[in-house]
């Protein structure tokens, strides 16, 4: 997605080997209009396959999902990384290791909102090492529902998630691929949405 590719070489900085900061426009501060866009461009790649809900996992996962289940006229639920006393129904539940924050969280999503009749969408911020959407990915099918496809606005190309899910057998639309950061230039890989 050019726009998206643009907004990343303009304001995206490349921290360390291979973290990426993108707080002014996707993981803090958000902008909405570039959350439409790639919320409408994961809706046309996935408007034909029967998706009734939007999964993701807080925080940064939201604004993107939302964006795609308003596209989509279906709701959206984020995976909740702390429990708290309103979460009183039976939950599905597993752990996920978080690439940026180095701890392992368990995270839950109450089992009334997924049930065997659903076709999941998973969009999520940033594919690295794949540990959120696969974790997503095992909500999913605790829940007996059909994970049909992941759509995810950065991959991180040079590490190991994107294998890691097409071996799971689904579809995977990452809207801007970074293939390498190069002397301190981000080298972009053909994207999945073209
Ligand atoms: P994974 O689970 O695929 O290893 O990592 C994905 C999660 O880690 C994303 O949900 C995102 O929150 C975070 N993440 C991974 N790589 C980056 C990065 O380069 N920059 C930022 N801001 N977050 C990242």
């Amino acid at each position: 997605m050019k726009l998206l590719e643009d907004r990343i070489n303009s304001d995206g900085r490349i921290l360390g080997d291979n973290i990426l900061k993108v707080d002014n426009f996707l993981t803090h501060q958000v902008d909405y209009n570039l959350m439409k866009a790639i919320g409408k461009r994961f809706a046309d790649v996935y408007k034909n396959k029967g998706i009734t809900k939007v999964v993701t996992i807080e925080a940064s996962g939201i604004a993107p999902a939302l964006y795609t289940a308003e596209s989509l006229g279906i709701p959206m639920i984020f995976a909740k990384k702390a429990k708290n006393v309103t979460m009183n129904e039976e939950l599905l539940t597993t752990e996920v290791f978080s690439f940026t924050k180095k701890v392992t969280s368990t995270v839950s999503i109450s089992r009334k909102f997924l049930s065997s009749d659903d076709k999941v969408l998973i969009i999520d911020d940033f594919l690295a090492n794949g540990q959120a959407a696969l974790g997503l990915l095992k909500l999913i099918e605790e829940a007996n529902a059909q994970a049909v496809g992941v759509g995810i606005v950065i991959e991180k190309s040079f590490q190991t998630g994107r294998q890691l899910l097409l071996d799971k057998g689904v579809q995977l639309t990452s809207l801007a691929r970074i293939g390498a950061f190069e002397g301190g230039k981000i080298v972009f890989a053909p994207a999945d949405d073209v």
